[in-house]
């Protein structure tokens, strides 16, 4: 059966309280529609672990630095509803932007640090915007629990670090990338890629699992790095943003593993900007 859309938080708040009065953990997977195996891999998370699981599908216009990439994200709800149906989760939230944001909406949460770094230096306003609509999401929908993908490792970090810094009573689960048989991760944005440009896409992971083994080995950090982006340049990316070696936790750029780290790209092939990151 095809789960219920519900469109304002009155009627969320309303569905929730009757839930939460018989006892049931919520958990919430926060995405912005276009759902591949990815988000699908959030959800499942969420029913192991909460008897009632909503999804929210919300392109959220403050998150986007480029009116040309919210413009053309893609929207495909009645998919999306066909693709939960089998799950049998218990709602889709999908509100409309002024339900969300409604006149005089002042308010922007924004997470110091971490949110200025890799995706935050190339897309100014982007943690703001999530930070932002992440809280919201946590009030509207009185989660327990909230599920996040570490294809967004940064984001991950970014949603942590608020959480614990404003004492919400939600928990954050991160769980694993999903993966195309050559190891492209799964993204709504793959579906922009031309033939030609997802082949040369599958040099992302493959470079990057290079490198990382490289430095895991102990190779020199910054030479590996700029090796690796050279081949992918080399592969037919148009442009590498960055590539850069991290505290898993923290995002701060380090010459030398001590401890985690983590392994972070971002890259342009045919149009697209395709992000990705590994464990080293
Ligand atoms: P999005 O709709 O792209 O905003 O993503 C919604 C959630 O799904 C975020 O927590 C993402 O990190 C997560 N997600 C997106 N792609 C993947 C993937 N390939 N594997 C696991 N989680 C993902």
């Amino acid at each position: 059966m095809r789960p219920v859309i519900v469109r304002t938080v009155a009627e969320l708040r309303a569905m929730v309280r009757g839930w939460k009065a018989e006892g049931a953990a919520v958990g919430v997977v926060p995405t912005m529609g276009a759902l591949h195996d990815g988000h699908l891999s959030l959800v499942r998370a969420a029913q192991r672990d909460c008897k009632r699981v909503i999804v929210t599908i919300f392109v959220n216009p403050k998150q986007f630095n480029s009116a040309d990439d919210l413009a053309k994200y893609p929207r495909t709800e009645a998919a999306d509803a066909a693709l939960l149906a089998p799950l049998g989760v218990d709602a889709i939230f999908a509100p409309m932007p002024d339900e969300v944001y409604p006149e005089g909406f002042a308010t922007n949460v924004s997470v110091g640090g971490i949110s200025t770094r890799l995706e935050g230096l190339h897309r100014p306003g982007h943690f703001d915007g999530v930070a932002t609509v992440v809280t919201k999401l946590f009030g509207m929908t009185l989660a327990d629990r909230a599920y996040f993908g570490e294809k967004d490792w940064q984001q991950l970090q970014v949603v942590r670090r608020l959480v614990a810094d404003l004492n919400l009573p939600v928990e954050i689960v991160g769980c694993p990338t999903i993966r195309e048989p050559d190891n492209l991760a799964r993204s709504s944005r793959n579906v922009r890629l031309s033939p030609e440009a997802r082949t040369i896409a599958s040099a992302l992971p493959r470079e990057m699992a290079k490198a990382a083994g490289a430095m895991r080995a102990g190779g020199p950090v910054h030479p590996t790095l700029d090796a690796a982006k050279a081949a992918l340049l080399a592969a037919g990316f148009d442009e590498v943003e960055y590539i850069d070696l991290c505290d898993a936790e923290t995002l701060l750029w380090i010459d030398e593993l001590d401890g985690p780290g983590r392994l972070l790209a971002a890259a342009w092939v045919g149009g697209v900007r395709l992000i990705d990151n590994i464990a080293v």
